[in-house]
């Protein structure tokens, strides 16, 4: 099974990737700390460089308006307003000077350079002037870009007025930037230096990533691949392909080695399995698994050949009274003893091949094919005749240990490809054929067709309608009389089941019963049954004028004196209708109680102990003996109506009749006659002594009203 997700190697890669991310990441911040700082500096620079420009353009101003006002000392005080203004020209035509301004001492402008003054004799005005005008000592103040510098002139103690001049600082600002400017140029070179550097590293963190991610993939991942693929390989059956040989000497050399032995060691095993699950551990025939194998080979190698194949499918009668009256080990010898006989009777079918397998319990198969594959053959004939031998060879006593045991088997043939175009297919029509002849009544076999498919198909649909049919109403009870044959007097009745099916309406007591016992319902229903016949027969003691109570007569299955519970069910619904456990009796067939002799005998004694009567029902059809009257014992038993039935025509059946009669009544044990219909039979066994009679002639089954009303 492929799980979807990441493999080794991509998982790898995305490590890479986001280690790489990481590294990328950590890389531009480091740059981004670095332009930030670089700005930082420059920005420092920027304001160092201004201040320290700031101050030289301060100091030589200032010398320059000191050495001014002295100079303008005389010529201010003779007024020698030509002197002034040579003074002040040459200062005006300084670097970056911006105005000169002679002033008197009450601040008003004598000359400020230019060849007319037109400001001559005004007042200076601007924000400055006052502050200017009356500083004692030099003066000096920055303005925006303008550093303006003042001084008084002065003669002795005496002031005569003052002197200012006004540098333009724009000079200044331009050498700054220059400066800065220079200095971002070797910022930039060292950047771009720094980022090829990053570049490269990264490019060598990528190609290390690379090579690292080429060298897992060489060192692991596909070593790991190859194991996966072969452990796939060995997953699909396939123990053959070797594991490539690998001459690493570190974990995964070793690693790869191991796998190699555990393949061979899983190869080795696996061919021990399959001879263990290819066969039949007790008989050692072919097993369900080889020979559906062999079967599915076959019909793949007569795809469109035109040849064809017949599938037996055999199931021994009564196996399973074998195992349970004689034990598994005897069971297992049977087996032993029926593959033998299986295989004679395949010997005697001449001019085929066969395979024969076991299917587990008592299931055995065979597959015939004819030899000549081509030629026209009549693969019918030949499995009927293999069929036939079977059952007559199965039929034959087997000798066990002194005893002889009686087995029959039941034969199912399908034939390819008229019955079915695959192994599965061809099986399962064997086992409906075996099925059909199981109920044509054992000991035979039948042939595949159709009609059994469909015959198949109503028996689960009834399971499955039988199901819940108590719950839904559908399921009833009805009671036949009993009389006294002497007499004729009602001494009671059996209790019989009807099925009422919804859509089908009335099903045949025959047919629902057997498919209740095939699948284990009667045990459910069984109980319901014996529950309502005692709480109907409780009621009738009410019923007055009765000469002696009515008893009900119950038929149990043998599945319900298999199952164990019996007993306590019998208790129980006595103990709840309230009805006397000498008035219920029950009927088991001469067939269930033999077939489990040892269980059955301890049952019934338990019961008899009670207080309830066991009856044996349709005496005679069996095949035990009258001497399995002695060892199980019972109060009475009937005889099966089909006795009745021919008693005037057939002197055997009234001869049987007869002897049944004289024993059990030397035994003690009452006896009842089923199936009277006519006055001529009821005669004839009033007059050989018949304790009770039971049939059409003197009433049929009824409902529980009709039961009543005939009770007065
Ligand atoms: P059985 O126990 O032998 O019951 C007697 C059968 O003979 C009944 O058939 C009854 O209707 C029929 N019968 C009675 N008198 C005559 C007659 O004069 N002539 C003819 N031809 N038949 C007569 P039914 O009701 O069809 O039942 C068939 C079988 O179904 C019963 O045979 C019994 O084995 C089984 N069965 C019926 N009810 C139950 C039940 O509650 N539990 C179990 N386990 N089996 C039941
Ligand atoms: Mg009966
Ligand atoms: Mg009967």
């Amino acid at each position: 099974m492929k799980r979807a997700g990441l493999g080794l190697q991509s998982r790898f890669q995305l490590a890479i990737l986001v280690l790489l991310g990481f590294v990328a990441l950590m890389l531009a911040l480091l740059w981004y700390r670095q332009t930030v700082s670089q700005q930082e500096v420059i920005e420092i620079s920027r304001q160092s460089t201004h201040a320290l420009l700031a101050e030289q353009v301060r100091i030589s101003g200032e010398a320059q308006v000191r050495q001014l006002a002295e100079a303008l000392a005389n010529p201010l005080y003779y007024f020698d307003l030509d002197a002034v203004g040579t003074l002040a020209r040459a200062a005006l035509r300084g670097p970056d000077v911006e105005y000169v301004l002679v002033y008197d001492e009450n601040g008003r402008i004598l000359h400020d350079g230019s060849g007319d003054i037109p400001a001559f004799g005004q007042p200076m005005n601007d924000p400055l002037a006052k502050e200017v005008a009356t500083a004692k000592g030099p003066h000096t103040r920055q303005v925006g870009e303008l550093l303006d510098v003042s001084s008084p002139v002065t003669i002795g103690d005496e002031r005569l007025g003052g002197v200012r001049i006004g540098y333009a600082l724009a000079a200044m600002t331009r050498s700054e930037d220059q400066a800065v400017e220079a200095l971002g140029t070797r910022f930039g070179e060292v950047n771009r230096r720094s980022l090829s550097w990053l570049l490269l590293l990264c490019a060598g963190f990528a190609g290390i990533s690379l090579l690292g991610a080429a060298i897992m993939q060489r060192l692991l991942v596909r070593p790991i691949r190859m194991l996966g693929d072969v452990a796939s390989r060995i997953e699909s059956g396939d123990f053959k392909t070797p594991v490539p040989a690998s001459n690493r000497t570190d974990e995964l050399g070793e690693l790869v080695r191991a796998f190699d032995r555990m393949r061979e060691s899983l190869a080795r095993h696996d061919r021990d399995i399959r001879r263990v699950a290819y066969s039949d551990a007790l008989t050692g025939l072919a097993n369900r698994l080889a020979f559906r194998e062999a079967l599915e080979a076959r019909l793949r190698e007569m795809k469109g050949a035109g040849s064809q194949l017949a599938l037996l499918f055999a199931d021994l009668d009564d196996f399973k009274r074998v195992n349970d009256s004689l034990g598994h080990e005897a069971g297992d010898e049977v087996l032993l003893q029926v593959a033998e006989r299986i295989d004679r009777a395949v010997q005697s079918v001449q001019g085929a091949q066969a395979l024969v397998a076991r299917f587990g319990g008592d299931e055995f198969v065979v597959l015939l094919q004819a030899d000549d594959a081509g030629l026209q053959v009549d693969i019918r004939g030949m499995a009927s005749k293999l069929a036939g031998a079977l059952v007559e060879q199965l039929g034959e006593p087997l000798l066990l240990h002194g005893r002889q045991v009686l087995l029959g088997v039941s034969v199912g043939v399908a034939i390819f490809p008229d019955d079915a175009g695959s192994a599965s297919l061809l099986m399962k029509n064997g086992d409906i054929a075996m099925y059909q002849a199981k109920v044509a009544g054992k000991n035979c076999h039948r042939f595949y067709s159709r009609a059994m498919d469909q015959a198949l198909e109503r028996r689960v649909r009834m399971e499955q309608d039988l199901r819940g049919a108590w719950g839904r109403g559908e399921l009833s009870l009805v009671y036949q009389p009993i009389y006294r044959a002497s007499d004729q007097a009602l001494v009671g009745c059996e209790a019989l089941l009807r099925w009422s099916h919804p859509e089908d309406g009335a099903v045949a007591p025959s047919v629902f019963i057997e498919v209740a016992e095939q699948s284990g319902l009667i045990e459910v229903i069984g109980r319901q049954a014996l529950q309502h016949a005692c709480t109907e027969a409780a009621s009738w003691q009410s019923v007055s004028g009765l000469e002696h109570p009515l008893f009900v007569s119950v038929n149990v299955s043998a599945r319900q004196l298999r199952s164990g519970d019996l007993v306590k069910q019998v208790a129980d619904v006595l103990a709840q209708s309230g009805l006397p456990p000498e008035r219920l009796h029950l009927e088991l067939t001469e067939t269930a109680v033999i077939s489990d002799e040892a269980n059955a005998t301890a049952v019934l004694a338990r019961l008899r102990e009670m207080g309830v009567r066991v009856w044996l029902d349709d005496f005679g059809t069996g095949y035990s003996s009258l001497s399995h009257l002695r060892r199980v014992q019972v109060d009475g038993l009937k005889i099966d109506r089909s006795f009745i039935a021919d008693l005037l025509r057939d002197p055997d059946d009234l001869a049987l009749t007869s002897a049944i009669l004289a024993m059990a009544h030397s035994m003690g044990v009452t006896v009842v006659a089923e199936g009277v219909e006519r006055q001529g039979q009821l005669d004839l066994l009033r007059e050989r002594d018949c304790d009770l009679v039971q049939g059409y002639l003197l009433g049929y089954p009824m409902d529980a009203r009709d039961f009543r009303d005939l009770l007065g």
